[in-house]
């Protein structure tokens, strides 16, 4: 019996297809800054789909994200990123900065959205320096600021993103942090600064690092509708998803050279590699990540030590 349940499959393929019909890879650009946080997962969801295919073999990442620093003003208990927990701080200088985003972009053709996350990228130093450098990029069609939303941008930062529409300051945990949240939206308002405030979704629980034994239909579609995978670039490689990166760098869950890009390489040579990772049904993380779980465990957002 056919059901006329609109399911997140259903809708993410009504969506996909709508787009592709319409040859319309930018559907994020026509949105407005105030859509939720719902729209942005779609929006990753289909354009994941889309980034697989493309008629003239142009590589069209939906989403690069530079995993700047580790370092963070708050402590989550649940930080995806292990902040607080880590011995070492993560930190990319801006000459590091530069090289990783340089070469990463002699590999794809454009890159929808290029966040800069963390920790908290607020806190660090030459920030202002590489949203600068980024405008500057034709391949980038999209900056993301990805911050807390505690801590406010410095005049460095405002100026370089006053006016610059596609640059935009993404604050997130908008029912936790509310302290600073109605101050930097009335700043951003006052300097034509773009933002997104993001309501909380709910959070994972990512600790359980065993393998979870998942079936192979499990993998596929739970990979599928993971709108966590959207390529990080880190420590001079770029992986498909956070997840993948952060436990590959502890030691904690390797990633097989093959299903990440290590940036020393020949351009050609990771081009196809990555022509090859977009159409992988599911990369071996994803064995060892609640996100695949079709009942997956929460824990409370923003919840400190
Ligand atoms: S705000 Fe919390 S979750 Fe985000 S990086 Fe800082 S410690 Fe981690
Ligand atoms: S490991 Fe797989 S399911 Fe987990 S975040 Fe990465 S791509 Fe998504």
């Amino acid at each position: 019996m056919k059901s006329n349940l609109v399911t997140y499959d259903r809708l993410v393929s009504y969506y996909y297809h709508k787009a592709k019909r319409e040859n319309a890879i930018y559907i994020y650009n026509n949105r407005s800054l105030n859509d939720n946080r719902e729209i942005d997962m779609l929006y990753k969801l289909v354009a994941k789909e889309l980034a697989k295919e493309d008629p003239d073999d142009a590589i069209v990442l939906p989403v690069l994200s530079f995993q700047l620093i580790s370092k963070c003003n708050l402590k989550c208990k649940n930080c995806a990123f292990y902040s607080p927990y880590l011995k070492n701080e993560i930190y990319h200088t801006y000459d590091q900065f530069v090289e990783m985003t340089n070469k990463a972009l002699t590999i794809v053709d454009q890159v929808q959205i290029f966040g800069l996350c963390g920790g908290e990228v607020l806190l660090h130093k030459e920030l202002a320096k590489m949203i600068e450098f980024l405008l500057k990029q034709p391949k980038i069609r999209n900056i993301s600021i990805v911050s807390n939303g505690t801590i406010i941008p410095n005049e460095d930062i405002l100026k370089q993103m006053r006016g610059a529409k596609r640059c935009y300051l993404q604050i997130s945990g908008e029912n936790h942090h509310r302290s600073k949240l109605n101050e930097i939206k009335e700043l951003c308002n006052k300097n034509d600064v773009a933002y997104v405030v993001y309501n909380d979704r709910e959070w994972r629980d990512f600790s359980d690092l065993s393998n979870r034994n998942f079936s192979e239909e499990q993998l596929e579609k739970g990979f599928k509708r993971c709108d966590y995978a959207c390529f990080e670039l880190f420590n001079n490689k770029i992986y498909y998803c956070c997840f993948a990166a952060i436990n590959d760098y502890l030691n904690k869950l390797k990633v097989d050279e093959s299903e990440c890009l290590n940036l020393e390489e020949e351009t050609s040579v990771l081009r196809e590699k990555l022509k090859n990772i977009l159409n992988m049904k599911y990369i071996s993380s994803c064995r060892f990540c609640e996100n695949i779980a079709d009942n997956f465990k929460k824990v409370i957002p923003y919840e400190q030590l």
